[in-house]
């Protein structure tokens, strides 16, 4: 036990030992209080970020809880001087604040990727100038359990940082979004991997081994590497979900190294709720947890559905829209990534109050992985400030299609398209889709017909109670409203 002390000896105790010899040691008091706000505050935030209605407030707490977090670091002890950190929190404001404020909306995967490549690389980076000063002269011997956590730690970060890179060039189209597939490209990944695990065990064995260390480091980036080439693009979104969980993994044995109890709090967080994120995910888009784990999924086929043969569609205007929907009973929108790339998200308010001013029943169905990130419509439409009792989640609406008169798709494809149900070929059969192809009719905004993000033909818009409305979303959807509105 007293060997697992240093380990676990919180800066509380410290501050204890100090009041014990006759003094208070106010700043490891004040360190710890900060610490214990942020733990909290951090738990109050996921719980609040949940759900839509709280959403805002969970993100106040948790950057509340980052700068109490930072607040508290600052005045470790072990901080002896500051203009390392004042010169990384310049180069990371240079790099952080651009990217928070000029990457539009619909980039915000590729921006969660490269957060993660950051967090995961700080994570090693810190994991590898630890184990380099257990050699400096007077060091002591690193106990076994320090040295598993900071094997662990490394080879995480340094995986987390090369996969969410890979991960990042697919989503801004700097790599083919296709899946990268081999001959016997699990087997290769199997013993990249476990050639990682056992240098990491010899390491715990013999941390005296010092060349081996940059060999777990290569290995580990590789194996990021080749993780995420054999994953599509329309798999992306459980990938970054995934490599968030891995990152959070990475900062909490981070945080075991450094005997950081925040770190160990805010990474099990950050890792926990990754890999439960990933696990809806992975139920959302009918994908299998394994297969996500060892990164051999998302092989792009052919549709059956996509063929050659010529098919016609029926393309309307936003006025026969107008006069159609006015009729209606009941409509329910179906936002995509479409929405989001117009910003129409605000016409859709107001074609939403010409609607409701009629006594029609207006609705939005949200699909779970709708647009490019989980959550991506909530946003847009709590964003245009529609009533969030208006947003009905996919299990609990597709009841509803049958009644509905009107399914009016706003700039979404795979998430309406009916392959998923029958179309074993096709690369999103089984992922649960809305059934708007049940609705009485449908109208389908797009500019043309092109494909949706898994690259395949949409079958929904051939069909014979299909209205196509082709232009920019924002456009059509407001021409509707503006129709609906000279009407009234
Ligand atoms: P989608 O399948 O990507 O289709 C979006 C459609 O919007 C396109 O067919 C495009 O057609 C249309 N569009 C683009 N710009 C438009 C504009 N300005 N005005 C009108 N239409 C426009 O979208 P989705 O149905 O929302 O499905 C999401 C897909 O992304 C799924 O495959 C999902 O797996 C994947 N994904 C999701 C996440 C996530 O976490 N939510 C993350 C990454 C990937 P035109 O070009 O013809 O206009």
């Amino acid at each position: 036990m007293n060997a697992l002390l240093p380990l676990v000896r919180p800066n509380i105790l410290a501050a204890a030992e100090a009041a014990t010899r006759g003094g208070y040691d106010v700043q490891n008091i004040v360190a710890t209080a900060t610490y214990i706000l942020a733990a909290v505050l951090f738990i109050l935030a996921l719980k609040w970020l949940s759900a839509p209605i709280t959403a805002r407030r969970g993100n106040v707490a948790g950057q509340i809880g980052m700068t109490a977090a930072i607040v508290g670091a600052l005045l470790s002890h072990h901080v002896v001087r500051y203009e390392w950190i004042v010169a990384g929190f310049a180069i990371g404001a240079l790099i952080g604040a651009p990217m928070a404020i000029w990457m539009p909306m619909t980039a915000v995967p590729q921006r969660t990727a490269l957060s993660h490549a950051f967090g995961a690389l700080a994570a090693a980076l810190v994991g590898t100038a630890h184990y380099y000063l257990f050699f400096q002269p007077g060091a002591l011997k690193p106990h076994p359990l320090t040295m598993a956590f900071l094997t662990l730690e490394v080879l995480l970060g340094s995986l987390t940082f090369t996969g969410s890179l890979m991960a990042f060039g697919k989503l801004q189209d700097l790599l083919p979004t296709r899946p990268m597939v081999y001959r016997g490209q699990n087997i290769i990944n199997f013993v990249i991997l476990a050639g990682a695990a056992i240098t990491g065990v010899i390491l715990v064995w013999n941390p005296q081994v010092t060349w081996l260390f940059p060999v777990l480091l290569g290995l580990a980036a590789l194996f990021g590497v080749l993780l995420i080439l054999p994953i599509g693009g329309a798999d992306m979104p459980t990938v970054i979900s995934l490599l968030n969980s891995y990152a959070g993994l990475s900062a909490s044995m981070m945080g075991f190294v450094l005997d950081n109890k925040l770190l160990i709090i805010a990474g099990a967080l950050d890792g926990a709720s990754g890999l439960i994120l990933s696990i809806i995910m992975c139920r959302a888009m009918n994908r299998s947890f394994s297969n996500v784990l060892f990164g051999a999924f998302g092989q792009v086929q052919e549709s059956g559905a996509g063929g050659d043969q010529a098919k016609t569609v029926r393309s309307g205007s936003p006025e026969e829209a107008a006069r159609i929907m006015e009729a209606a009973q009941s409509v329910i929108v179906i936002p995509g990534y479409g929405m989001a790339v117009a910003q129409a998200q605000h016409k859709v308010r107001e074609l939403y109050d010409q609607l409701s001013k009629r006594g029609v029943d207006v609705k939005f169905a949200i699909h779970p992985v709708a647009g490019r990130m989980p959550g991506h419509m909530n946003v847009l439409l709590a964003e245009a400030e529609i009533p969030y009792d208006r947003l009905v989640e996919m299990d609990d609406i597709n009841g509803d299609f049958p009644q509905c008169d009107v399914a009016l798709v706003v700039g979404a494809n795979d998430v309406v398209n009916p392959a998923a149900r029958h179309d074993k070929a096709s690369p999103i059969f089984g992922m649960p889709i809305l059934n708007a192809d049940r609705a009485r009719t449908v109208m389908a905004i797009k500019r043309s017909m092109n494909r949706g993000f898994a690259g395949i033909e949409n079958e929904l818009y051939f069909a014979e109670n299909c209205l196509m409305l082709f232009g920019d979303a924002k456009a059509v959807v407001g021409g509707v409203a503006k129709e609906l509105a000279e009407n009234n």
